[in-house]
């Protein structure tokens, strides 16, 4: 059989750059032609962004321009907006020829196009947290839980109130996590408001009433309410009929789109019985890789890697030294878990990950 280097290299085109394609594109992108197509010119790690809100400069090493960890691949920073049996065509008009396609859109993303734009939105948020005296987060998962406790701890002297429609928070995990996170925000005099919604659409002059007709007055909001599905645009695609009532794009255990035997999906946007966190969306990438890997050297359909399903287990930070984990040997909250997480909130080693520099 010939080796990697004996060979034409295949193309393989990688749609999104978070992070499951990020890591995809970088660990092919010496044995393959790699194209990796983001509506973004740079990769952000997910769970830094809202350290950044109350320390901008935090985003600095958190905001990795794609070309910086991929020399040897062609990036195009424009949104994919259709697939044939051949091509991805993008917004700005390019055809990208591929071999291979791999699906990594994971959630709708409306993140500023360049890397110094969204350092910019980071100082903006930083001057609306800082001159207001009253704070609105709305949504109770790891976004505005991981929020909100940022705000108790850098500004304590804020008013801060969590607005969440389900009757817990964090309902991703377990009811254990749900408590500690509770009590933790609750003595950091943050006020949580559950089992109400709200229609931010009716904010209006700093008032907005709940959906039980709980008025509240805030100087300002932030929206951490979840972001649809990023699949709409497949619907009148080739890989239309692979998605699921909820927009999921269907795969096999080896990340496959059914029905396709040149396209995977990874992350978020597939239907895999996992939670949708980034350390699956990784494991989805490193199967991929092999996988195209052994297709590409015309290994059996039978020696394909399988993905096993990830663990529900989850460390959400909260504020710069303390989180609350659910760990596989039980549920843990103080500054023990979050010496795991909470300091450098895995930056370092992220960027580990694609060959960069931590610091
Ligand atoms: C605030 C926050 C904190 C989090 N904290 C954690 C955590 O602590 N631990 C953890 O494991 N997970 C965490 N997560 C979840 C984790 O970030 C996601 O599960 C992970 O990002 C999913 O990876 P992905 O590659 O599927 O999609 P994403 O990382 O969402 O990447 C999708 C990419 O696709 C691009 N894109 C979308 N549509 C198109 C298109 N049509 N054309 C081109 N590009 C497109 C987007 O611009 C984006 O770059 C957090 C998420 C958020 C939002």
């Amino acid at each position: 059989m010939p080796n990697a280097d004996e060979r034409e290299k295949k193309k393989v085109v990688v749609i999104g750059g978070g992070v499951g394609g990020s890591i995809l594109a970088y660990t092919i992108q010496s044995s393959f032609e790699v194209v990796l197509i983001d509506q973004k010119e740079y990769f952000e790690i997910p769970w830094s962004c809202l350290r950044a809100v109350v320390e901008p400069s935090f985003a600095e090493r958190a905001l990795i321009n794609h070309s910086d960890y991929l020399p040897k691949a062609h990036i195009i920073a424009s949104a994919a907006t259709g697939i044939t049996g051949t091509q991805v065509l993008t917004a700005d008009g390019h055809a990208c020829p591929y071999d291979y396609l791999v699906i990594a859109t994971g959630h709708q993303d409306c993140a500023a196009k360049t890397r110094s734009e969204r350092l910019d939105h980071y100082k903006a948020e930083f001057e609306k947290v800082k001159s207001a005296s009253s704070i609105l987060i709305v949504g109770g998962g790891p976004t505005g839980v991981e929020l909100a406790a940022e705000i108790a701890v850098d500004f304590p002297e804020k008013k801060v109130k969590l607005v969440h429609r389900g009757t817990r928070l964090l309902e991703f995990v377990g009811p254990r996590a749900s408590e500690k996170a509770l009590e933790w925000l609750t003595s950091r005099k943050v006020e949580v408001i559950l089992d109400q919604a709200i229609n931010l659409n009716t904010f209006s002059d700093g008032v907005i009433q709940t959906s039980s007709g709980v008025i509240i007055e805030a100087d300002c909001h932030f929206d951490c309410t979840g972001k649809p599905m990023g699949s709409s645009w497949l619907e009148d695609t080739i890989i239309g009929k692979s998605l699921d009532l909820r927009g999921r794009v269907m795969v096999d255990e080896h990340m496959r789109v059914r029905g396709h035997q040149n396209i995977f999906a990874i992350g978020d946007i597939t239907d895999t019985a996992e939670v949708k966190l980034g350390y699956p969306a990784q494991r989805h990438a490193l199967v991929t890789a092999k996988n195209l890997k052994l297709l590409s050297m015309g290994a059996n359909e039978r020696k394909l890697a399988s993905h096993k399903l990830s663990q529900t287990y989850a460390i959400i930070s909260l504020g710069r030294r303390d989180a609350v984990a659910q760990l596989p040997m039980g549920t843990l909250c103080g500054s023990i878990p979050g010496r795991l997480k909470s300091r450098d909130l895995f930056v370092g080693k992220t960027r580990k990950q694609l060959g960069l520099k931590p610091k």
